[in-house]
């Protein structure tokens, strides 16, 4: 491990992998969380998009799901998830706001069943970031100006998280789920974080 980027105690990424909270982002805790198996170091950022329901933006249907308060009868769709308790550490909006759900030193219930280069149960080792949106819908700029900013921070604070351990949903359950879709354009957000 290298401690080449926290040259001083209190760097915002030194602050962020001692609290596990980010700075500027509302913090809004879900109940879905749990610990990470012991002595488990956080090496991979898995990008996701959502929306509730799908190819709707705006609303908060998105917090209240992972704070396992969406009301089934609200819409059809809701009933099909309803009973799930699902997580991610960090939401994205569409404006580029940022929503904090769980500590990222916790283990969220983002991945389900996964793998990364062989390792298994991406949940335990990795940090998850919903990005408000649909598989073909274009992302908003705001949001891969966010998404690069907090991934910078998040790599700094963890270097185990390399350039080639940020991957999609989709990269580590494939045929199972598609996000974040072919709309996120991978090249453009390399070229944004390298720009951090
Ligand atoms: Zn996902």
């Amino acid at each position: 491990m290298t401690s080449s980027k926290r040259t001083t105690s209190d760097s915002p990424a030194s602050r962020v992998r001692a609290t596990g909270i980010l700075p500027d982002a509302r913090w809004c805790p879900s109940p879905n969380y749990g610990d990470r198996p012991g002595g488990t170091a956080i090496s991979l950022l898995v990008v996701h998009n959502i929306s509730l329901p799908p190819g709707q933006f705006g609303g908060d249907q998105i917090e209240r799901f992972f704070c396992n308060r969406l009301d089934p009868s609200e819409h059809p769709y809701f009933e099909t998830i309803a009973g799930l308790q699902v997580s991610a550490h960090l939401l994205i909006r569409r404006d580029g706001s940022v929503v904090q759900f769980v500590n990222l030193k916790d283990r969220a219930w983002h991945a389900g069943r996964s793998s990364f280069c062989g390792q298994e149960e991406c949940n335990d080792y990795s940090i998850g970031i919903e990005l408000e949106g649909a598989d073909d819908v274009p992302y908003a700029q705001p949001q891969y100006h966010a998404l690069a900013r907090v991934a910078s921070l998040i790599m700094a604070a963890w270097p185990e998280i390399t350039q080639d351990r940020i991957t999609g949903h989709s990269d580590i359950a494939p045929g199972r789920k598609t996000d974040p879709g072919p709309a996120f354009d991978w090249e453009h957000f390399r070229h944004r974080l390298a720009g951090h």
